[in-house]
């Protein structure tokens, strides 16, 4: 047969999906993909299956169901401070996946270069690379990831289009401080670019620090498409529900983009969302503070085992550097081995680097689990590397 798209055919099965697999054949502790392993709240869970039963099973709205969409310009609000006309400025997509490549379809025509930011989520290159468009990427050292600013300013020239950037940031659970914001803020207006900003780790967020979109910093208003994700926000991740916050001049192109994507998103699920977002602010705060225990207990625990355990400012992710421990091997290895022969599974950070020369010895391990599932996965390596 003759081939078929030449990108796709060069390219693997994502990360997460073949850890996942892996760790199913072995009965390891999953560690890898990012997925709580409790239940989202379950008034949120209720309300989805309440909805199910009041006859709106057809179709919703393309641009999402009014109740959520004025939830996420309610939330906007409470957290940032941001106005927003939720019938002009919100779009809801099936996950924030959708919303990443609805977004970069939005601004993008072939030939525009798009700037990124190196670890970086592995949806995003092949979006960039399946428009047509060309990656520019500016890349971060451990351990403390901080934005190398002169080669940021330098990867933005006349073709640049627009940035796509995380925060805070999977895999290296960095939070982009205000000052970098500014400084990012300051090359989009300079170069008359857009900014995509994934920001699904919203209220994941740790030690008292704050998040701050970048859509709040001036001049960013309409230049800012701001992507949240209820799997995330509500520990729901199967659902995929995704929003997009931008300016009245961009959400209807970001609407076309989803009308030709997925055209809309299971209805029950937006208005059990839409109750989710209504939820008072104990919930986000106790949804930080949790996780943030379950990072200390793993972080300890990863620590007594003899991994360096790097900084972790936000999200469900460690990142340690496991050369501490004498592995003969890379990352790839180090996680396939510790998956076959110790139980418990994690992510090579390889797998959010594009470039050449990534490090390879670093891996991520999610957090997002119950304390005695993070327990028997210390004990397990514990046993296994004291051997
Ligand atoms: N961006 C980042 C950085 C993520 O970690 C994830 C999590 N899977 C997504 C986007 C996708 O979110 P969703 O599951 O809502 O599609
Ligand atoms: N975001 C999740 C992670 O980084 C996985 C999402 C997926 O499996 N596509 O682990």
């Amino acid at each position: 047969m003759r081939g078929a798209n030449t990108y796709l055919e060069s390219i693997g099965t994502t990360i997460f999906t073949v850890m996942s697999a892996l760790a199913n054949e072995h009965k390891s502790i999953n560690l890898g993909q990012g997925f709580p392993d409790t239940d989202g709240p379950a008034d949120v869970v209720q309300a989805a299956a309440d909805a199910l039963k009041d006859g709106r099973n057809q179709y919703p709205p393309m641009p999402g169901v009014p109740e959520l969409r004025q939830a996420v310009a309610a939330a906007n609000r409470r957290f940032y401070g941001l106005e927003i006309d939720w019938a002009k400025e919100v779009t809801v997509t099936s996950g924030a996946t959708e919303a990443i490549t609805a977004c970069l379809m939005a601004v993008l025509n072939p030939g525009d270069e798009v700037v990124l930011i190196e670890p970086l989520y592995d949806t995003y290159v092949p979006v960039v690379r399946m428009l047509g468009a060309i990656p520019r990427i500016v890349r971060l050292a451990p351990p403390h990831w901080e934005l190398p600013r002169a080669e940021l300013a330098a990867a933005f020239g006349p073709k640049t289009k627009a940035i796509l950037f995380n925060s805070p940031m999977n895999p290296c659970s960095k939070v982009f401080t205000a000052e970098e914001l500014g400084f990012i803020a300051q090359l989009v207006e300079r170069h008359d670019t857009y900014a995509i900003c994934d920001e699904v780790y919203e209220h994941l967020i740790f030690d008292g620090l704050k998040h701050i979109p970048l859509m709040t910093f001036p001049g960013m208003r309409d230049r800012t498409m701001r992507i949240g994700s209820a799997g995330k926000t509500f520990s729901l991740t199967g659902w995929k529900v995704g929003y997009v916050t931008a300016g009245a001049a961009l959400t209807p192109l970001v609407q076309k983009a989803h009308q030709n994507l997925t055209f809309t998103t299971a209805p029950n699920l937006q208005r059990a969302v839409a109750i989710g977002l209504g939820k008072d602010d104990a919930y986000f705060a106790s949804l930080a503070r949790d996780l943030q225990d379950r990072r200390d207990q793993l972080a300890r625990g990863l620590a007594s085992v003899g991994l360096s355990v790097l900084p972790t400012q936000g999200t469900y992710f460690i990142t340690t550097d496991f050369a501490p421990l004498g592995f003969n091997g890379d990352d790839v290895a180090f996680c396939r081995h510790i998956t076959e022969h110790a139980g418990v599974t994690a992510i090579p950070v390889t797998a959010f680097y594009d470039g050449p020369d990534a490090p390879r010895h670093y891996a991520r391990f999610a957090f997002c689990k119950r304390p005695e599932v993070l327990d028997e996965a210390i004990s397990r390596l514990r046993r296994h590397f004291s051997r």
